[in-house]
């Protein structure tokens, strides 16, 4: 975010005198959003949520939720965050359409401007914006974005079946990712810049086991080709070293899997965050560095980043944000 667009924002939540008065803001509408939200409500706090780009969060970009306990024969994604957010309407949470463009968490009451045009003054906030996934930076890859280049597996996997595709990343999204689309494609290229996997051992065990994946090492993607959708990928192997060379790979999916980004803006100016900008909070609670604000979910936890704890840590939001106002009053 440039320099203009604080100076442009910062004027805005000064300039603004119309303000609404909230006990508790909640930012995102993924399952820590909306179960804050739940609990929240049911506290009498009378949550406002805004739901921000993505109503609904990342869930709503999988297919089945198979692993969010009660159940058993899973659930769509979008239709699990529907379910959530009619919970969270049922006790009274207000969800609006918005999106957080600036905040002053300076003062005791914390400033929040939505859609740079709507000043909100709450005593609490709780941020659970999540997190968004990573891209490598090609230009070829913006070119092929739904025309072969994705970045979930689960999302997009189908549209693959029986076809070759490539996943990069050596993490355990990376090989969790090879071993779904295995089940469905006919070769699966993994695509790891070092000579190793990052990934669990069990993980790194069972892709080392499937016939249908094969692991490229110390490889890099320089393009991706193709005309009107994708066909090929050129890799540079050894990149830097003795015997470097441009490999070629026959694909027709080409999936992202190297990480997330915390989507911390603009919280990030005041509320403290670890060095690849996750909200750092405080030992076993979801206080952030700023009194009255609390942080839940992915954008807070860059290891589990799963919907149930996601949720139990919205839960935890709320009651944190419950006993900071109750020790206020
Ligand atoms: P990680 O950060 O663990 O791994 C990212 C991978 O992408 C690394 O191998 C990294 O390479 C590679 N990478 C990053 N940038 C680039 C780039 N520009 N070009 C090529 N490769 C790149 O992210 P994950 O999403 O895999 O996992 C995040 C966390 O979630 C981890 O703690 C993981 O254990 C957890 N998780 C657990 C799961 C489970 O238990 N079932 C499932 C999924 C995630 P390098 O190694 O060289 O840095």
């Amino acid at each position: 975010m440039s320099t203009q667009n604080h100076t442009h924002s910062e004027s805005k939540l000064n300039q603004l005198t119309e303000r609404e008065k909230t006990r508790c803001l909640i930012v995102g509408s993924g399952p820590a959003g909306f179960t804050a939200a739940i609990y929240a409500a049911r506290a009498n706090l009378s949550p406002v949520l805004y739901m921000g780009l993505q109503p609904g969060g990342q869930l709503t970009t999988t297919t089945d939720v198979e692993n969010f306990p009660g159940y058993p024969g899973g659930i769509t994604g979008t239709e699990m965050m529907e379910d959530m957010q009619k919970q969270a309407e049922r006790f009274g949470t207000d969800v609006r359409y918005g999106m957080v463009t600036d905040v002053d968490f300076s003062g005791d009451i914390h400033r929040i401007l939505v859609d740079d045009e709507k000043l909100i003054e709450a005593e609490t906030v709780i941020i659970s914006t999540g997190a968004t996934a990573k891209y490598l930076g090609l230009e070829s890859e913006e070119k092929f974005k739904a025309a072969g280049v994705s970045a979930c597996a689960t999302c997009d996997g189908f549209f693959y079946k029986g076809l070759d595709v490539a996943v990069v990343g050596g993490g355990d999204t990376a090989a969790e990712e090879a071993l779904y689309l295995a089940s469905l494609c006919r070769k699966v290229y993994l695509i790891v810049r070092k000579d190793h996997l990052r990934a669990s051992p069990v993980m790194t065990d069972r892709v080392a086991r499937n016939q249908k994946i094969e692991v490229l090492f110390k490889r890099n993607t320089k393009e991706l080709l193709g005309d009107k959708v994708l066909r090929e990928a050129v890799l540079i192997k050894n990149m830097g070293e003795e015997g470097e060379e441009e490999e070629r790979i026959t694909i027709d999916g080409f999936f992202l899997a190297i990480g997330h980004t915390p989507n911390s803006f603009p919280f990030n100016k005041f509320a403290a965050t670890n060095k690849d900008g996750y909200i750092l909070t405080e030992g076993k609670s979801t206080r952030t560095t700023i009194a009255g604000v609390f942080a839940s979910g992915d954008v807070q936890d860059n290891t589990y980043r799963q919907a149930v704890t996601a949720a139990g840590t919205g839960c935890m939001a709320a009651m944190d944000a419950e006993r900071y106002l109750g020790e206020k009053e």
